[in-house]
């Protein structure tokens, strides 16, 4: 049995039957390390304010990963009281994590995806509610099925989304790089365009939606997506005032599907920002989970 579904079964015990399991399991763990050593390392990256109350190793482990994941003090915090006032917290992680992996697959300026990664569910963009602005587009199947549905919606409130770019191959993000490079060198290039296997368009699961530009945002359809888009599970990847932690300007028309569990996980605990989630969620899964 892996440790999540260990972790989910005990969940069905309610919160204090996690906090006790994991207490039973730490407690091994002294067992076999008299010395302590465990435990002072344990109090090293305890922040202050948690070290009123003994902290079990749910606190210890989710503060661990706060920190490798780099998440702003301030946030963290935030994620550690919520964490402590029950269960909510470490359910919504784990539905996000019985999802597609490609969901949340951290893909930025240092993490890549491998060069042969090539989705095998692939549609063509062809259905009514949304338009393209050229053929042959297309998509992995349930971000196409949240498109629709998103389109729909939009369409009943009289706007009309256009979908200007979606999935990318690994060799066609080379060519554009590589044009990019050629023609702005390649510090402009590295701001406005990604390496070959570091594009999120690679996972299919991307859309750029209208013009392209910073115009999309002040547009019907830009309004609209901005207030509604995390509804169907999609959310904004490069937002404003973040460009020093994604590596890219503010691009008001670039949306990654995450599905709802994940888009409801980022707005709740990460003040809606995906890379600071995605981080958090890579090193977690790195780490083993609880
Ligand atoms: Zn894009």
């Amino acid at each position: 049995m892996s440790s999540i579904r260990f972790i989910m079964l005990s969940l069905g015990m309610g919160f204090l039957g996690v906090y006790t399991l994991l207490s039973i399991g730490c407690s091994k763990g002294e067992t076999q390390n008299p010395a302590g050593v465990g435990q002072q390392s344990t109090e090293q990256i305890l922040p202050v304010h948690l070290d009123e109350n003994p902290p079990g190793p749910y606190a210890v482990f989710l503060t661990r990963i706060l920190e490798e994941a780099e998440i702003p003090p301030a946030l963290a915090r935030h994620i550690q009281e919520v964490a402590a006032e029950g269960p909510a917290f470490l359910m919504d992680l784990l539905a996000v994590l019985e999802g597609d992996p490609y969901l949340r697959v951290l893909v930025d300026k240092e993490h890549a995806l491998a060069a042969g990664y090539e989705p095998e569910d692939l549609v063509d963009l062809t259905r009514g509610s949304y338009q393209v602005n050229r053929q042959g587009l297309k998509l992995r199947r349930a971000a196409e099925l949240a498109l629709e549905a998103m389109a729909a919606a939009a369409q009943a409130d009289g706007v009309t989304l256009t979908v200007s770019s979606a999935y990318r191959s690994y060799a066609y993000q080379e060519t554009v790089y590589t044009r990019n490079v050629r023609e702005s060198g390649q510090e402009t290039a590295d701001q406005e365009s990604a390496r070959p296997g570091h594009s999120q368009h690679q996972l299919g699961l991307v859309v750029d939606f209208g013009s392209i530009d910073d115009a999309f945002a002040e547009t019907r359809a830009g309004r609209w997506i901005a207030d509604q888009a995390h509804l169907f599970g999609w959310s904004l990847s490069y937002p404003q005032g973040y460009e020093a932690l994604t590596g890219y300007r503010w691009e008001s028309w670039h949306y990654r599907y995450v599905g709802r569990e994940l888009s409801y996980f980022i707005d709740t605990y990460f003040n809606g920002i995906q890379q600071y989630a995605l981080r958090f969620i890579y090193q977690w899964e790195k780490a083993g989970g609880l």
